[in-house]
Order: C-alpha cells, then sequence, then structure tokens
C-alpha cells in the first residue's frame, strides 16, 4: 500500500525567519495523505502543515515560532480547505469483483440444477 502525503497549498509568508531573519524565505506548505493500493485510490481526512524557510533552508518547528508566526499559522489552518475525503475502486477491484458474482451465479444455477455439469 502507498502512503503518500501530497503538496495540496503553499502560502508564502511575510514574516521573518527565527533562523536567519530573512523576510523572503518562509513558505507553509498543507499536504493531504493519499492512500493507494492495486485495488483502491482513496483520499484521507488527514492533512499536515508544515512551514520551512527557503532562504537558510531549515523547517520551522512550532517551538520557534514567534507570536507573529502563530497568528498567521492559525489564520492560515482555518483558511485552509483540504480536498474532500474519497475512496474510488480501480479497475483491478470490479474485474475482481465481477468474477465473483458470476462465480456465484453459476454455483447458484449448478446447486439449483438449472444447468448441468
Ligand atoms: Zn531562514
Amino acid at each position: 500500500m502507498k502512503h503518500q502525503y501530497i503538496t495540496i497549498k503553499n502560502v508564502p509568508l511575510n514574516n521573518n525567519c527565527p533562523e536567519c531573519y530573512s523576510r523572503e524565505g518562509l513558505q507553509l506548505t498543507f499536504k493531504q495523505l493519499f492512500k493507494e493500493t492495486k485495488f483502491f485510490k482513496s483520499i484521507t481526512n488527514e492533512t499536515t502543515e508544515n512551514l520551512n524557510c527557503s532562504v537558510c533552508s531549515t523547517e520551522i518547528f512550532p517551538v520557534m515560532w514567534t507570536e507573529d508566526i502563530e497568528r498567521v499559522m492559525n489564520y492560515q489552518k482555518k483558511a485552509f480547505i483540504p480536498k474532500p475525503a474519497s475512496f474510488k475502486f480501480k479497475k483491478l477491484a470490479w474485474i475482481l469483483f465481477l468474477t465473483i458474482d458470476v462465480l456465484i451465479i453459476l454455483t447458484l444455477l449448478v446447486v439449483f440444477d438449472v444447468i448441468k455439469i
């Protein structure tokens, strides 16, 4: 099974980076967990966000946030709309379901003596 966090939204922030004090580098990224197997594809409700500075290439963890960053983060988190959760069977699953259906019907036909083998 493939679990993958896919980037949904990137927001540049105008705050100073707590590491290098640059005003240009802070980038907030929202990601959402996607799951994929041979049989289905699904978008989950699970989201994650992280804050990175592209100037000093540092991930800015919540312990490093200033009050300003925290305020902006709270605002952005409220404004973020994740993709709706979904679940889709793939072709292989449908083929499997169909095959099982046909087998069940054939078995019933044999059991009830409709067809002779
Ligand atoms: Zn920085």
